[in-house]
């Protein structure tokens, strides 16, 4: 960047700083406005990524758009947990292992993870997000999704990343996928972080959603998993063929969406699915 150039993103920087000195924020999922905490603040050039073992990373990203409060109540998806599905044990003590569930039904996905417990606060955030288009939200998530893709696989693990496909129906009438918002930026991310020599690829024209489903909020798990049945299809299955696959989606309920896109994929050729959500619950 040239010298008038990064005076301009100064002289913006600095107005940016006066005006939130003066305008507080609204918070996003309380409506309470609220004062940004000026020690969180980073400056993006110097830190075009995250905030690694940094106990105030998700404070730090969602600073523009949650009050301190909000971000308080954020609960990680920490240790010990299961080494399948990602299923945080009550016990905080001891290490990862398989749950019993894995244990006893062993699942299509490989290895899910997830960022946080998916209750109070986050659970609104990713309403905002979801449902009344905060989609500002992308940026931040989607950052910390990768984060975490970062801390819990190694690079060159993953071939493919792919969004859960909604129906045409519900993403004409979103007008987004959510799933999708997530990832887009990613290539981008891990292309700043010097891994360009095997840039990740982002797919979301190969997994199809073809029928109608009534939304899963309410169902029990058995109601979940006969609802999400025959939903999706493999639309080149030249594109899954002996690739490994990290399947992204917004929340992990009881698991039957994203062990569903596993099934189809593996079935399809896939070499292994993985998957990773926002949330748990
Ligand atoms: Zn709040
Ligand atoms: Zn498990």
């Amino acid at each position: 960047m040239n010298e008038s150039g990064c005076f301009k993103k100064g002289f913006r920087r600095s107005i940016g700083a006066v005006l939130k000195a003066v305008f507080p924020t609204r918070c996003l999922t309380c409506g309470s406005l609220y004062h940004e905490n000026p020690a969180l603040e980073v400056n993006p050039q110097e830190k075009p990524l995250l905030y690694p073992d940094d106990d105030l990373g998700f404070a730090r990203e969602m600073a523009p758009f949650l009050c301190g409060d909000c971000s308080s109540r954020f609960v990680p998806i920490d240790s010990p947990l299961c080494t399948r599905c990602g299923m945080m044990f009550d016990s905080r003590q001891g290490e990862d292992h398989l749950c019993r569930g894995c244990a006893q039904h062993p699942k299509s996905l490989a290895r899910a993870r997830s960022l946080g417990v998916y209750e109070g606060r986050f659970m609104n955030l990713i309403h905002a997000f979801k449902y009344s288009g905060k989609i500002q939200l992308a940026r931040p998530l989607g950052r910390m999704l990768f984060q975490l893709f970062l801390s819990q696989w190694d690079w060159g693990e993953i071939d493919t990343v792919m969004p859960v496909p909604l129906h045409p129906r519900r993403l004409r009438d979103r007008g987004f996928n959510q799933s999708f918002l997530l990832v887009q930026r990613w290539p981008e991310l891990s292309e700043s972080l010097g891994f360009a020599q095997k840039n990740i690829s982002v797919d979301c024209k190969t997994l199809f959603r073809h029928k109608w489903t009534r939304p899963q909020t309410g169902l029990n798990r058995n109601e979940r998993m006969a609802n999400i049945q025959k939903v999706f299809y493999v639309g080149d299955p030249l594109k899954v063929v002996d690739k490994r696959i990290l399947v992204v989606d917004d929340v992990y309920t009881t698991g039957a969406t994203m062990n569903e896109c596993a099934r189809v994929l593996i079935q399809a050729g896939a070499d292994e699915v993985h998957g990773l959500t926002l949330a748990r619950a």
